[in-house]
């Protein structure tokens, strides 16, 4: 059996599509704002890529690149004004900080309604309890993934292995909220292969190469790849792609979950837009 390719060049160049008609019927043109501290090439390639998807759905996108010797009050009173600037939909900190620079003071400033990576308390608090909340691109791509490809979710037991603020712990929100039966393994989780095995459908946000071999997924189970571990032959997933034999479906590395973080950062930001200036 050959696994379903769960493609996000395909999903996310239909989001494009569809963003770019919602965008064109705005009486407005939202606009996102990069903050970048430094000369990190993962980050100014990341940034790149979300500003040039920004471009072709029609938005604005503007990038604020501060030295290396920036100080946390410089890096502050930027957000603050950012905050304060009402032609600004969305705020994206670029993580990783340069060392000495306090990135959880730094998300904790940004306006939650203008935080479009979903992590300021308030939208962790909003998304947990159910309410309208800016949710972290990355779970929301896996979702809508799944979505496209018809992949049911509720009432099956999705196991997420990783537990971090950015990816499985929201990823357990969304899929909760859509009545799927959740289970969260990470670390220390004992026996891993016999609940990943459990999965229906199984995501792996580790950052650790090929930590999921095939012996450890249910055959026929949905299989998300998120990590992404750089090595010399390029970007290696969490999961080995001998497992594409036992899954029934399988995103692939690149070109599956990345794709579909850039696209719905820019997804979120056009509905922090709507939002904050009551179009929808
Ligand atoms: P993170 O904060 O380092 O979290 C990693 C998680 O994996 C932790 O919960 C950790 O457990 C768990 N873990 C580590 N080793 C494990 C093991 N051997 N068995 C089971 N669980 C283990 O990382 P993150 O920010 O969530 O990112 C995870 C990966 O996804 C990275 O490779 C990152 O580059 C990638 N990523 C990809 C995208 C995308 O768009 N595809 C977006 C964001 C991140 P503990 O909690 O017990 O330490």
């Amino acid at each position: 059996m050959a696994a379903i390719r769960l493609d996000g060049k395909v999903v996310s160049a239909a989001a494009v599509e569809r963003l770019k008609a919602q965008v064109a019927a705005l009486p407005f043109v939202p606009k996102l704002v990069f903050v970048r501290v430094g000369e990190d090439p993962a980050s100014a390639y990341y940034v790149r890529s979300k500003g040039r998807m920004a471009g072709r759905v029609g938005m604005l996108s503007e990038t604020h690149l501060l030295p290396v010797t920036t100080t946390q009050g410089e890096l502050e009173s930027l957000i603050l004004a950012l905050n304060d600037d009402d032609e600004v939909d969305g705020i994206l900190v670029q993580l990783p900080l340069p060392a000495g620079l306090d990135p959880q003071a730094v998300l904790d400033l940004i306006d939650p309604d203008k935080d479009v990576d979903g992590l300021h308390p308030v939208n962790v608090g909003r998304l947990w309890t159910g309410r309208p909340a800016l949710a972290p691109a990355t779970p929301r791509g896996l979702l809508a993934l799944l979505d496209h490809y018809a992949v049911a979710i509720e009432g099956r037991h999705v196991v997420i292995v990783g537990r971090s603020n950015l990816v499985g712990r929201p990823a357990a929100a969304l899929f909760q909220h859509r009545n799927a039966t959740v289970t969260m393994a990470h670390s220390r989780t004992r026996d891993l292969a016999e609940v990943t095995r459990q999965g229906d459908i199984l995501v792996a946000a580790v950052g650790r190469a090929r930590v999921i071999t095939p012996s450890m997924v249910k055959p026929g189970a949905a299989v998300l790849d998120v990590g992404m571990t750089r090595e010399e032959s390029g970007i290696v997933g969490d999961v080995d792609p001998r497992v594409e034999e036992v899954a029934g479906h399988l995103t692939p590395m690149p070109g599956g979950t990345g794709l579909m973080t850039v696209a719905m950062v820019i997804d979120t930001t056009v509905e922090a837009a709507r939002r904050r200036r009551g179009s929808g």
